[in-house]
């Protein structure tokens, strides 16, 4: 190991020197409060930054020790470090939670440093409480994972600028960040408190009855719409409906009351523009836990909640969409559904039958963003196109027999219908922001105005529908996951895409994927599922295993590199199979659906 003398010596050496000869900088340094660990060097200028590591020993930096023991304690305060260093090297020295006001979220900020500039880059956080690569608290050390733009003048080294970056203000940050006197504390425990009461009310749901709950006071809407900060002017707080009003004793020792959305079927109603959409994004984010002051810190779903959408384009690999849809004009067997173009309404059935196989418990379905067709269809078309030109029973019929047979609940904002009316449980109106139970009301209209006749395996044509029966599980034909274009490891590109050999894997309508990070966790992840899954293996069952190796082995064991893993953020297993069933070249080892491969 080397030492700051050393350092600077090798610097001042490198002065003017071919810009590859900064992979001489390679190496541990011990810095006198830290150390330092220059893992990757960039070939030139305009490549990515050089990734190093600050480590610093537990018993010198004193964190409080009762809130960085447990697993979720020690994600909550990584997260809470993080966002310390961030401000750090941002050149706010104040402990703040929110990232700076115009960064989108996931994304890098590079740094100015109290006025200056500086070439270090850190990992800035979005609003939610993630596992992440960024900060790592073992038994024994913090290590923080950042990044640095190495100088240069053309294509030569400066020296004594990389050395007063490295030297003089990298030493100023982890000061600014960790330093205890500088510190915090009290703001990170109570980071820490935070979190782990949104994870008791995340794990009371089940056992409560409730598939989401929205605290009193929350700010759901968001600045912009490329935004995922709360909107400041003019938001209007979330008030509970009386009979839906329920509480949770926290951990803390606090109380936390707000709406519970019970199991079963919820319909959301109301106006256009009256905030039916926002609440339902709302709950399709309250998968994760987000920072103080977002406003959506008390909107806690199930963790296994599925936004499903349409989405059409998309492939699909050998999907049983029959519950939904047979009979299609081209004689496809849509027990095994394929296509490399879905339409809108198949690509939303596909969506949702995928949702089921991935385990979750509630699905979340806005008006906006589905096919009408697959959600209702009225009298007068039932009359003038007959049952079987009709492959589509609607998701109105099938939305009982879907919770009666395998328990899954749905939330789903449907303002322009009243064709759910008979099959809701729960109808919530948003009026000008705030929501009111209009349950009553909405029978006595479903009693007095017929919709038609239900029944659970039998349409509306008369015709019988499959059930929701056990599906055969789909085996993944993993090689499929390493195509011959593939000669490189897959590559993430920002949130919404993953490149795997020369196609690529479009996430941007998985809008439960938040952060870029998750992406390239996913993109590591679909590696290793490509190399390690065995034979005769379950698609969902592989995606599984993966996401609890990945929690079990924690974050840095998905890198390929030793060192900096780069920045990964945990993703849920709901993703991780989201992104294999968008893959082009995905094969199944059994059913009709092995297509050829690119
Ligand atoms: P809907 O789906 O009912 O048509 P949206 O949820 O899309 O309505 O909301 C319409 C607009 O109102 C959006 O610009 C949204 O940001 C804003 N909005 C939503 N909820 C609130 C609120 N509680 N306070 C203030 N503005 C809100
Ligand atoms: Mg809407």
């Amino acid at each position: 190991m080397g030492d700051l003398k050393a350092l600077q010596h090798t610097l001042r050496d490198l002065d003017g020197q071919g810009y590859g000869s900064y992979n001489r900088l390679k190496g541990t340094y011990d810095m006198g409060g830290f150390r330092l660990s220059v893992d990757h060097t960039q070939v030139d200028p305009y490549a990515p930054p050089s990734k190093i590591r600050v480590m610093l020993a537990r018993d010198q930096i004193q964190l409080p020790g009762h809130v960085t023991q447990t697993r979720p304690q020690r994600i909550a305060a990584a997260d809470h470090l993080a966002r310390r260093f961030h401000a750090a090297v941002q050149g706010r020295t104040t402990s703040q939670d929110q990232p700076p006001r115009s960064k989108p979220r996931g994304s890098y900020g590079n740094g100015s440093h109290q006025g200056e500039t500086t070439a270090l880059k850190t990992y800035a956080h979005g609003q939610q409480v993630l596992e992440r690569s960024t900060v790592l608290i073992t038994d024994d050390r913090v290590e923080v994972r950042l990044e640095v733009a190495l100088p240069a003048a053309g294509r030569r080294i400066k020296g004594r600028a990389a050395e007063h970056v490295l030297t003089q203000q990298l030493p100023q940050v982890v000061a600014a960040a960790l330093d205890p006197e500088n510190r915090d504390d009290d703001a990170l425990v109570a980071h820490v408190q935070l979190y782990l009461d949104q994870l008791h009310v995340a794990e009371s749901l089940k056992d409560r009855g409730l598939v989401a709950f929205v605290g009193d006071g929350s700010v759901l809407p968001r600045r912009a719409g490329d935004s995922d900060l709360p909107l400041e002017q003019g938001a209007i707080p979330f008030t509970t409906p009386g009979s839906l009003d329920v509480s949770f004793e926290l951990p803390s020792g606090k109380t936390v009351r707000g709406m519970g959305i019970p199991e079963g079927i919820t319909v959301i109603v109301g106006g256009g523009y009256h905030g039916k959409s926002t609440l339902l994004a709302a709950l399709s984010g309250g998968v994760y836990p987000h920072v103080a002051g977002d406003g959506r810190e008390w909107v806690i779903t199930r963790r296994d909640a599925v936004a499903i959408r349409a989405e059409d384009g998309r492939c699909v690999t050998g999907v049983d969409i029959s519950p939904f849809i047979t009979g299609l004009p081209t004689g496809v067997d849509t027990r095994e559904f394929t296509t490399t173009n879905a339409s809108g309404s198949t690509s939303q059935a596909a969506n949702l039958v995928e949702a089921l196989g991935a385990g979750t418990s509630t699905v979340l379905i806005d008006e906006d963003t589905s096919a009408t067709n697959f959600m209702i269809r009225d009298d007068r078309m039932k009359r003038l196109i007959p049952p079987h030109r009709e492959p589509i029973t609607p998701f109105v019929e099938r939305v009982k027999p879907m919770l009666e047979h395998t328990g899954v609940s749905t939330v789903l904002v449907a303002g322009g219908t009243g064709a759910f009316f008979d099959v809701a449980d729960q109808v919530i109106v948003m009026e000008a922001y705030r929501p009111r139970d209009v349950t009553e009301q909405a029978r006595q209209i479903a009693q007095d105005t017929p919709w038609g006749d239900e029944s659970d395996d039998v349409d509306v044509n008369g015709r019988e529908v499959a059930p929701f029966r056990a599906r055969t599980p789909r085996i993944l034909h993993a090689p499929s996951l390493n195509p011959r274009s593939k000669t490189k490891p897959n590559r993430a590109r920002g949130r919404t895409e993953i490149q795997v050999g020369r196609q690529n894997i479009d996430l941007s309508a998985v809008s439960q994927l938040v952060d870029a990070g998750q992406t390239a966790a996913l993109a590591r992840a679909l590696d290793e599922l490509a190399t390690t899954t065995p034979h005769n293996v379950a698609l969902e069952r592989a995606a599984f295993e993966r996401i609890c190796s990945m929690e079990r082995d924690g974050l840095d064991a998905l890198s390929a590199h030793g060192g900096h893993p780069g920045y990964l953020a945990a993703p849920r297993q709901q993703e991780l199979q989201a992104a294999v069933n968008r893959f082009r070249g995905l094969r199944l080892a059994n059913g009709s659906a092995q297509r050829a491969n690119d």
